[in-house]
């Protein structure tokens, strides 16, 4: 502990200590050598209770609680100013030690004491002040607080301390609160008396918060939930603030006694509750102090007298702001002498770790050391700048006489010695108050604002009134002026009603000279009037003439209007009766073309109903299927005669036009039935012609091309073939497209009957030698070719009959030298397809395919591909078993005759 520390010190470097400390021996009081600081600050001296403190033996310390704060221009260094206070013996030791001199004496004048070591050997030590037994309270605070009071009211911290053992009188000089003998206040209560006669209330504020510290814990003792409130340290300026701590205000001295009264019963309810006592921890009181200054310009103000009054009232008031702490510090004892309390070691340490804290600062600020170790406790944090910093500092240490306690007064005695030996940088706490400059402005702003609203009210109410007063003055100036008209126009009148009179006047007399004259011409005026009246009468009897015969024309012209009239509706009525016999034909127009295409429609499934039977009927012959045209044909030949005349009389009823543009009617229906009855029609040779004249060819391609009927489709192709029977009509179809129309209506075809008419059609086409290359040119054998994979033998009956059309116009081309190279057919792979047919069950098919074989074979140049394909074999069957002789014998010649099929024969071993 800090005590122990000091203890040490005492004995065994009692040397470092530069003769703070004198040792004296047994006999004389002279002290052998005195504390060599000559400054003895006059703690009395109110006026200037810390001058001298930088001069004598002792440095001017740069170090200080404050972190080594520097000396700046409101800096003034002052030393901690140290007083002794012996506690008169209390009972207890006037009996325990009555046979004992106590161990100290004290020599107020020469401001000594003398620790007794032992019966013959005394130390000495000079003090700021020795303040006896018999000191009064009065006396103590003079001495060791007022000065630093009155700085703090001057606007510098300061700080006055209790150190000593406990019971030795620490509490009784500063927290007495003298209720029972006002002669008994403590320093506290007497620091507030000064601190209140000095501050006026209206202006300057006193603020205090009473905190405990105890084991590094910082309690409010003016509202005891708030046990930790935290240090705050503005870093540039050094200051020490407790945001957290309660802060009252002051404003007379029984409510400070009362805080202070209420503080204590906190602080023994804390140590209560901590099982502690308050001898263990540390209280502090703290008064913050704000003053205004008047009266005076600021000290640093830089006014040089030429400053108008206006520019001094903008000035910020100066406040100078002081902090007192007032610290009653823990008992200096050691713990562990004070026997067990229910502490471990740990706590204990912790308990006085601040006490021993500020023990080091002390010692590191006496010796000038370097580091000062402020931040290693709460008290030290919190006196940082107000012990050994910018503050002014007394420390009151307080012994006992018992000399049972005489190392422990002796180790408080050393601590004394070396704060005394710690110095302070004063600093005023000087500022200008903005704030209250801002509120003096504001008040002063809104006198200036009233001010101006009060003139500028008065300035309205001038305007009003002169304005009033300007318009009373217009409207006087105004009736003055009417007045004065009013009497001008009588004045006028008068007179101009006597120039009328006296005009009249003369007239009359005037009139009377001229009587005579007038009565003449009045006779002459009366015959006239007579003459006037003669013809008045005469227009008159005109008039009523014209007016009779107006009349008589009115009532003509309204009965020719009312004829009219009648006229018009009349003609509304017979135009209404043209427009619905309009309407009438209109519609019997409809229904004679909707009779005409259900007459189409019946005649068509009369047709077909006829057939029906037909194909049914017994005696029919299987297996004629030679082309769908002559079929066609043996229908209406086998219909009799009725039918053909029900149809020839169709078209004579109807006409070829009609029939064709119902191609393109749009009821889907009319269409079919169209396009059947020219189907039929084309049937018929004698029709063909005026069916192609008529574009009806053109119609029906076109109806390949549009239509997605397949009906549509099949009766379509199926009139195509017929009318391809006809060489002009083939070139037609041709150069309208119709290879290409036809293919896609095979690709497109699911009836196979539609299939047969498209290969019929196209099969027609390939018997014309003109068209061969541009047929084959335009894809129609190979859409032959795509046509038999559905199958039908009726279909493939008509493809056959296709190629063997094909090759016949072909062999026939090349005997007359106009085709020459390989067959087309064979170029576009109908070989395979004719080879594997040639034997077909179906005879139409066989037949068609034997034929097609024996023509290519006619060529030598389609040999080799006809061996390949396994056509020799089929030539061979064919010059043997087929049933017609021309074929078998036309077969056999070829065979013959050809050196590539002999060659091919011989290959194959077939003796021939
Ligand atoms: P500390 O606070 O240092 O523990 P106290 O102030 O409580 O000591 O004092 C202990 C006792 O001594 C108290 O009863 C107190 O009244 C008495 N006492 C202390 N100093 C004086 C003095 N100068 N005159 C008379 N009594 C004193
Ligand atoms: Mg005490």
């Amino acid at each position: 502990m800090a005590s122990g520390g000091g203890n040490n010190r005492n004995g065994t470097h009692r040397n470092s200590l530069k003769g703070t400390t004198t040792t004296s021996t047994v006999s004389t009081d002279k002290p052998l050598s005195v504390n060599s600081n000559p400054s003895k600050p006059a703690f009395k001296n109110k006026s200037s209770p810390l001058t001298g403190a930088s001069s004598g033996l002792r440095k001017s310390s740069p170090g200080s609680l404050g972190g080594g704060a520097a000396k700046d221009d409101a800096g003034v260094p002052g030393r901690v100013r140290v007083a002794v206070r012996l506690r008169p013996r209390n009972a207890e030791e006037s009996v325990a030690d009555a046979d004992f001199a106590d161990c100290v004496e004290l020599q107020p004048e020469l401001k000594r004491l003398k620790l007794r070591k032992n019966n013959w050997d005394t130390d000495t030590y000079e003090f700021d002040e020795v303040l006896t037994e018999f000191a009064s309270q009065k006396r103590v605070y003079e001495v060791v607080a007022k000065p630093v009071v009155e700085g703090v009211l001057d606007g510098y911290n300061g700080t006055i301390m209790a150190y000593g053992q406990t019971g030795t009188g620490k509490t009784y000089t500063l927290g007495r609160l003298g209720e029972e003998d006002t002669a008994n206040r403590g320093i506290m209560v007497r620091a507030m008396e000064d601190i209140l006669a000095e501050v006026s209330p209206e202006i300057d504020s006193v603020l205090v918060s009473y905190l405990q510290l105890y084991m590094e814990s910082l309690q409010d003792l003016l509202d005891p939930t708030n046990d930790n409130i935290s240090i705050v340290e503005e870093p540039k300026s050094g200051d020490v603030s407790l945001p957290g701590a309660t802060l009252v205000e002051i404003r007379d001295q029984q409510s400070f006694l009362e805080l202070l009264r209420l503080g204590e019963a906190h602080r023994h309810a804390a140590n209560t509750k901590l099982n502690t006592e308050s001898s263990r921890s540390h209280a502090l009181l703290m008064v913050h102090v704000k003053r205004t200054v008047k009266g005076r310009e600021p000290a640093h103000s830089s006014d040089n007298g030429n400053s108008t009054s206006m520019a001094r009232s903008l000035r910020p008031p100066l406040v100078r702001k002081g902090k007192l702490v007032v610290v009653d510090l823990a008992g200096s004892e050691r713990i562990d002498k004070s026997g067990s309390d229910g502490h471990t070691r740990e706590e204990a340490k912790s308990i006085n770790l601040s006490l021993s804290a500020l023990g080091k600062c002390i010692n590191a600020l006496a010796e000038n050391s370097a580091h000062v170790p402020v931040r290693d406790s709460k008290l030290t944090r919190l006196l940082r700048d107000s012990f050994g910093g910018t503050a002014r500092t007394s420390l009151v240490i307080t012994v006992g006489p018992s000399p049972r306690h005489r190392g422990e007064t002796a180790s408080t005695i050393m601590f004394g010695q070396r704060a005394m030996k710690v110095e302070n940088m004063l600093k005023l706490k000087e500022e200008f108050d903005y704030k209250s400059l801002a509120r003096r402005l504001d008040i002063q702003l809104d006198k200036l604002i009233m001010e101006h609203e009060r003139k500028q009210k008065a300035f309205e109410v001038e305007i009003e009134r002169m304005t009033a007063e300007a318009q009373n003055r217009i409207s006087e100036a105004e009736r003055n002026y009417a007045d004065a008209v009013e009497k001008e126009r009588l004045k006028y009148q008068k007179d101009y009603m006597e120039s009328i009179k006296k005009l009249e006047e003369k007239w009359m007399m005037n009139q009377q000279n001229q009587g005579n004259e007038r009565k003449e011409q009045m006779v002459h005026i009366a015959e006239e009037v007579a003459e006037v009246k003669k013809l008045l009468s005469k227009e008159t009897s005109l008039r009523k003439a014209a007016e009779e015969e107006v009349d008589n024309l009115k009532s003509q012209l309204a009965q020719l209007k009312m004829s009219e009239a009648s006229a018009n509706s009349e003609i509304l009525k017979l135009r209404k009766m043209v427009e619905d016999e309009v309407c009438q034909k209109e519609k019997l127009e409809g229904e004679i073309s909707m009779l005409q295409s259900q007459l189409l429609h019946l005649s068509f499934e009369a047709d077909e109903t006829r057939k029906r039977l037909d194909r049914g009927g017994p005696g029919k012959v299987p297996g004629r299927l030679d082309s769908p045209v002559s079929q066609v044909r043996s229908q209406l030949k086998d219909s009799g005669n009725g039918e053909k005349a029900s149809v020839a009389k169709l078209f004579e009823q109807v006409g070829l036009q009609k029939i064709l543009s119902l191609l393109e009617a749009e009821d889907a229906d009319v269409r079919i039935h169209a396009v059947k009855v020219v189907a039929n029609l084309a049937a018929e040779e004698t029709n063909q012609q005026k069916i192609v004249e008529a574009g009806g060819l053109k119609s029906l391609l076109m109806l390949l091309g549009s239509s997605d009927d397949e009906t549509i489709h099949r009766v379509a192709a199926g009139a195509i073939a017929n009318l391809a029977m006809n060489e002009k009509n083939q070139e037609l179809i041709m150069s309208q497209g119709g290879i290409s129309l036809l293919s896609t209506t095979a690709s497109h075809a699911k009836d196979p009957q539609t299939l047969r008419m498209v290969a019929g059609a196209i099969a027609n086409l390939c018997g014309n030698d003109k068209l061969q290359t541009k047929l084959r040119g335009e894809g129609g054998i190979k859409a032959l070719l795509e046509i038999v994979k559905c199958g039908h033998p009726d279909v493939l009956a008509q493809v056959a009959r296709g190629i063997a059309n094909f090759a016949k116009c072909e062999s026939r081309a090349s005997t007359q030298g106009s085709k020459t190279g390989r067959s087309l057919l064979i170029e576009d792979g109908a070989l395979p397809w004719i080879v594997q047919n040639a034997n077909s069950d179906a005879s139409p098919i066989r037949r068609h395919n034997e034929l097609a074989l024996c023509h290519l074979a006619q060529h030598e140049v389609n040999a080799k591909d006809m061996i390949s394909e396994g056509a020799l074999w089929e030539l061979v069957r064919i010059s043997q078993d087929c049933p017609r002789e021309d074929i078998r014998t036309l077969a056999h010649r070829t065979l013959a005759s050809s050196p590539d099929f002999i060659a091919g024969l011989k290959r194959l071993r077939i003796n021939y």
